[in-house]
């Protein structure tokens, strides 16, 4: 094997509840208690080789530490390697000592999903499945068809009528099959899970499939790389399910174990508030229960009913002192305006939903404003759609665009 690409160093399935270890194969829970599988790595080969077992650029540059064996499995749109961006300016609107903006928008289909869908499709590959299928309110439907297309996999792609058109759009060209639904995002996926017993398509949900899971997992070993193998103080990311959060709080802790790292950041899980689950079982220190949800701006964040992953977050939180919180719908769009014109991202709301409950966090001194803090944005702005602003002035040949032109710029004359 070349320095180019490396070795998995996966080792097994092992349960979240119970502990019980499982060979790798496609599993979705535990056999001996049904809960949820992660998978394990041969940690004291990859501590004795430290960082310098990485090689390659983008995603891939991680795969000792994700369970894809062999390189040909690898698909790549090109997906990773996206900017950890200082945000001074944004720094002093919020009055916090040291922001930090790990930018998804630049990901293939433009989401932190990117993560998922290559090592989702990756796995379908090495486990032999020639379909591929999620329900998606957009991001991951797009992004799904598009790494099956690139594996030449065919993909069902069950989407959400008030899905954006861009993403609709995407999620046409890209996907072999799809199916708009009309009615609530969880009914479909509670129906959809139950057939993915039936084995007849590579289960690409966010809600048990530990391979997908696991890709989202690099975003951690960016961070920590791009910051020279030191962490911020604070990590803020978004929930809906909660895979961005647990994979992100995964890889923290496994390059801690590792030694590659000297301490794990804090963790904050942000929702909207129109799906807060979460957030709000986290706040009333009760456990977790479904809400029937309604349309929040924030698409990719309405999850209503976060399952046994949102368990995890919550279990996460409490045996690590977390912070969860949430925003209003105004309040995310406000963090997205703030975000475009102080440092010139241009995020989704959902990618800004992290920002907006940060702001609120900071207001309500649940975050230290000392802390180095890093927030997850999660997604381009160029996937959603809104009213078109309206014309803040008229040129319509040189003298009257000279006269704008000197006008704005508050030159007389
Ligand atoms: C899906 C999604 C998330 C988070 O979803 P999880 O299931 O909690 O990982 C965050 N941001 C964007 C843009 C998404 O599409
Ligand atoms: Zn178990």
């Amino acid at each position: 094997m070349t320095s180019e690409t490396p070795e998995s160093f996966a080792t097994e399935l092992r349960c979240i509840d119970c502990g019980m270890a499982a060979p790798l194969g496609y599993r979705l829970q535990c056999s001996f208690c049904g809960g949820l599988l992660e998978l394990a790595y041969d940690e004291t080969a990859l501590a004795r080789r430290g960082p310098g077992v990485l090689a390659g650029t983008g995603l891939w540059r991680y795969a000792p530490v994700l369970p894809i064996a062999d390189p040909a499995h690898r698909v790549t749109l090109g997906e990773g390697r996206t900017p950890l961006l200082e945000c001074p300016a944004l720094a002093r609107h919020l009055g916090v000592r040291r922001l930090r903006v790990k930018f998804e928008g630049p990901n293939p289909t433009g989401t932190v999903k990117d993560r998922s869908s290559t090592t989702a499709v990756a796995a379908a590959l090495q486990f032999g499945f020639t379909a591929t299928s999620v329900v998606s309110s957009g991001n991951a439907g797009s992004s799904i068809a598009a790494y099956s297309a690139r594996a030449g996999l065919r993909s069902l792609i069950f989407a959400y009528e008030k899905a954006s058109a861009p993403k609709l759009l995407h999620m046409a060209a890209t996907a072999t099959d799809l199916v708009i639904y009309q009615g609530v995002y969880d009914d479909l996926i509670t129906l959809w899970d139950r057939l993915v017993e039936d084995r007849l398509f590579f289960d690409c949900g966010a809600s048990r499939n530990a391979y997908k899971h696991e890709g989202k997992k690099t975003i951690a070993y960016e961070i920590a790389e791009q910051m020279g193998w030191r962490v911020p103080d604070v990590v803020v990311a978004p929930v809906a399910v909660g895979e961005t959060f647990i994979a992100a709080h995964r890889g923290f802790s496994e390059m801690e174990r590792l030694g590659w790292i000297a301490r794990r950041p804090l963790m904050v899980a942000a929702q909207a508030t129109r799906a807060n689950a979460v957030a709000s079982a986290w706040r009333e220190n009760r456990p977790l229960q479904p809400l029937r949800i309604g349309y929040t701006v924030a698409e990719g964040l309405a999850a209503g009913n976060p399952g046994r992953k949102g368990e995890w977050v919550l279990r996460i939180l409490r045996e690590t002192s977390g912070v969860a919180g949430d925003a209003e719908d105004e309040e995310i769009l406000r963090a997205q305006a703030l975000l475009a014109r102080a440092e010139g991202i241009w995020a989704g709301p959902t990618g800004v939903a992290a920002l907006a409950v940060l702001q609120r966090l900071l207001a309500e001194k649940a975050v230290d404003p000392d802390a180095s803090i890093c927030v997850i944005v999660s997604e381009t702005g160029l996937k959603t759609e809104a009213p078109p602003p309206s014309r803040q002035g008229i040129a319509f040949d040189e003298e009257s665009l000279r006269r704008l032109v000197r006008e704005r710029l508050g030159i007389g004359g």
